[in-house]
């Protein structure tokens, strides 16, 4: 905990040209944290992330709990180490890392390349690629990436902040890649498969990816089981009384696999019976092909990722579509949330 990390992982000249270029993303990003990452700012850095709730403002003793002297508030100290500071308790001495509760718990590397990190996600950059522009090892992005990931995706799904997918009457399209989204150059096989799932109220729709398993295409169980987690996930996503519509030779979620969602979804419809739902305002026949651009760009580039950075990549896209320019600002806001 108290690990003492050496002044040392400063940038160096290799990767400086690499860094500028990465640093002069325009918006909030340049506005508020660029002047911040330049030498000479470090310590102005970490008091922003304290006053802003990306580390947390206050830590009490851990022996609070055994001894109630100890049970006020620490004092910040600096300190010789890249976090320039640490937590003391005035009765015991305990120290604490400044980072102790933050998204930057387990990250292992300074704040300005932790802060780097965090935009390059919001730019869809691969774990590779944000390493090597940084040079910090794989492994200190691919933790900053999954805690990242893993408070996006919460906050996609949640019913407070309505980014969930369809409501009541809305046209909501169903398909897996590489088999189906009007595919026509149709692999067999993926890397690996992702449900597409398409709100189509909005043009450009609002889309859900979800990476899905790889499977023997003669493996049974493989199958139903990847069908299962299909019908979990529009559950935790697709808002009740969407009007759902779907393939019906789809292999992992045809119109018959939907009959179980009934109460749920009223309506289901296959695409070929898609044209009795056509109004003046979803008139979305003629369209399916438009509507699947996008979500095939998506799936394809995915493709080029690690099997297990597919989900991460998957999320990264679906915040940038939902929050554009401000994806980076409201990324920070919801990390802060953390504590
Ligand atoms: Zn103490």
């Amino acid at each position: 905990m108290n690990e003492v990390i050496k002044l040392t992982d400063e940038n160096n000249n290799i990767h400086k040209s690499l860094i500028d270029s990465f640093d002069s993303e325009p918006g909030y990003y340049y506005q508020v944290i660029r002047s911040m990452l330049t030498p000479g700012h470090e310590t102005e850095l970490i008091y922003w992330l304290k006053s802003f709730g990306l580390i947390p403002n206050t830590q009490i003793c851990n022996n609070a709990k055994v001894n109630e002297d100890c049970n006020k508030v620490m004092e910040w100290i600096p300190v010789k180490t890249i976090d320039y500071y640490q937590w003391k308790c005035k009765n015991c001495c305990e120290k604490k890392s400044i980072r102790e509760n933050s998204v930057f718990q387990d990250v292992r590397c300074n704040f300005k390349n932790s802060i780097r990190i965090l935009l390059g996600w919001c730019k869809g950059y691969d774990v590779d690629t944000m390493a090597n522009i940084l040079g910090v090892k794989k492994q200190t992005v691919k933790v900053m990436y999954s805690v990242v990931a893993a408070t996006a995706r919460k906050h996609l799904k949640s019913n407070q902040t309505n980014k969930k997918i369809g409501g009541p009457g809305v046209i909501v399209i169903i398909d897996t890649y590489p088999e189906g989204c009007t595919n026509s150059a149709r692999p067999i096989q993926a890397n690996r498969p992702i449900l597409c799932i398409a709100e189509v109220k909005n043009i450009p729709p609002t889309y859900w990816f979800e990476a899905l398993n790889r499977h023997n295409r003669n493996n049974q169980d493989q199958i139903q089981a990847i069908k299962d987690h299909v019908l979990k996930v529009i559950k935790d996503v697709v808002l009740p009384g969407s009007i759902l519509v779907t393939r019906q030779d789809s292999t992992f979620c045809s119109y018959f696999d939907f009959q179980s969602l009934r109460h749920l979804y009223p309506t289901v419809v296959s695409v070929e019976g898609l044209e009795r739902h056509n109004s003046e305002n979803q008139n979305i026949f003629p369209n399916l092909e438009v509507i699947w651009k996008l979500a095939l760009n998506v799936c394809e580039e995915a493709q080029f990722f690690g099997y297990d950075q597919v989900p991460n990549f998957l999320i990264s896209q679906m915040w940038h579509s939902r929050f554009g320019s401000e994806a980076f600002e409201m990324l920070l806001n919801r990390l802060t949330d953390m504590q």
